[in-house]
């Protein structure tokens, strides 16, 4: 059977079920024991957080999700590196092509959030971020930040109880917006806009176009600074080619993963602890 993404018709968002069979056979979440029901090639139908893993945050509309594999089945203990394969490389494609994910929260979570019994469908999700850290254990863990779509809002108790769901959409419009702020604008005029990898500058009607990439992300968990020792001056390509860790920068400007050096600009420099940062949490793993 092809993998459903998006709501499951009938299905509405708060709907408890009372254990994983249930929830298996409502479509929802197929696997009984798997938290993530997903293909590498796919990416991520749906997953439940049921309170395995020590390094999940649950702040509601945001979770930062922790990857599966590398624990011990009888005490759930961290003993090895979680590798970028099955579920967790499923979620990693579900953020590249913006697809949505189910999320169910079970009763076992340690969260406000959760719910008191059961498993309850909380509705889609968008995987904004994807990376890699030591956990608590020591161990290497994959990390997603999960973000509530607007289609997955709970409920309200005003809602009209008949009211239908809406139609399950095909096709997921991927829409990248790119913030810009006043500090990278002033780096990008720096650089002229063109871009410190390929050197590229696009040409629009309404004037060039560069993109600012924060090297260490803004926002929680991350929390990088919004200054100019944090942000390159590149063209679309390349910035997505950054944020999902393609190529990252040595503290000497090499490149990793691409030929060549980045393109430097007088009065930019860059802070080698954020260089560092994206290394160690966005490259390529070694040695695991
Ligand atoms: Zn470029």
């Amino acid at each position: 059977m092809a993998r459903a993404f998006g709501h499951v018709p009938g299905v509405a968002v708060g709907l408890v079920f009372a254990n994983r069979k249930e929830l298996a056979q409502s479509g929802v979440h197929r696997p009984l024991v798997a938290g993530i029901s997903g293909g590498g090639k796919e990416g991520a139908d749906s997953v439940v957080l049921s309170g395995g893993y020590e390094d999940d945050q649950d702040n509601g509309d945001t979770i930062v999700y922790t990857g599966h594999g590398g624990n011990d089945p009888n005490t759930g203990r961290q003993i090895a590196d979680q590798q970028l394969t099955v579920g967790n490389l499923a979620l990693a494609r579900n953020r590249s092509e913006g697809l949505p994910v189910r999320v169910i929260r079970g009763a076992g979570l340690e969260s406000v959030y959760a719910p008191e019994t059961g498993f309850r469908y909380d509705g889609l999700y968008y995987v904004e971020d994807c990376w890699h850290e030591r956990g608590k254990s020591g161990f290497l863990v994959w990390r997603f930040r999960l973000s509530r779509g607007e289609s997955g809002l709970p409920p309200t108790q005003n809602a009209p109880p008949s009211r239908p769901m809406p139609a399950e959409r095909k096709q997921v419009l991927v829409v990248r917006i790119v913030r810009d702020t006043m500090v990278s604008r002033r780096v990008k005029e720096l650089h002229g806009f063109f871009c410190q990898v390929c050197d590229l500058r696009l040409e629009s009607v309404a004037g060039p176009y560069a993109e600012g990439a924060h090297i260490r992300p803004l926002g929680s968990p991350h929390d990088g600074p919004d200054a100019p020792d944090n942000i390159l001056c590149l063209c679309p390509n390349h910035h997505v080619l950054f944020d999902l860790g393609a190529f990252t920068i040595a503290d000497d400007l090499t490149l990793i993963g691409l030929p060549g050096r980045l393109r430097t600009a007088n009065g930019h420099p860059l802070n080698a602890l954020h260089l560092s940062y994206h290394r160690s949490h966005y490259g390529a793993v070694k040695g695991t």
